[in-house]
């Protein structure tokens, strides 16, 4: 199945009326769809399933760990139309920059621009992409 089907699936599965309550999650790393109770994905702070994060704390440890959670979700974010939150970002034209396609190059620039653990990575302008010059953590 191509990345387009896989998506147009992903939507028509959430048009279906949720008989079960439940809404089809994509989790960016494995690509595995998970049913995640509706009433639970306003709590839900990332679309990666949990055996995806556990390997990336074994991968990284604890606190390089975060900071993954924060590169692939906000790259899933802007750039998968089946993510929770793509709306209010890849949906309203905000883009993930191709300097950091790849996670090395984003832990570096976030080690050389104060990242610590507990903070926030935000974009400073809401409305910019994300990108070296608009982001920092608070
Ligand atoms: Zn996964």
């Amino acid at each position: 199945m191509s990345d387009e089907e896989k998506i147009e699936e992903l939507r028509k599965k959430r048009m279906e009326p949720k008989v079960r309550g439940t809404t089809p999650v994509e989790c960016p790393v494995c690509k595995t769809v998970r049913a995640v109770r509706t009433d639970n994905l306003k709590i839900i702070k990332s679309n990666i399933c949990r055996p995806c994060y556990r390997k990336s704390l074994h991968k990284h440890g604890k606190s390089t760990s975060k900071l993954y959670t924060i590169w692939v979700q906000n790259k899933s974010r802007c750039r998968n139309s089946g993510d929770y939150h793509y709306a209010r970002y890849g949906g309203r034209g905000i883009l993930w920059s191709k300097v950091w396609e790849e996670f090395p190059p984003f832990e570096k620039w976030a080690s050389a621009h104060g990242y610590a653990d507990g903070k926030s990575f935000v974009r400073i302008n809401k409305d910019g992409h994300f990108e070296p010059n608009n982001c920092e953590f608070v």
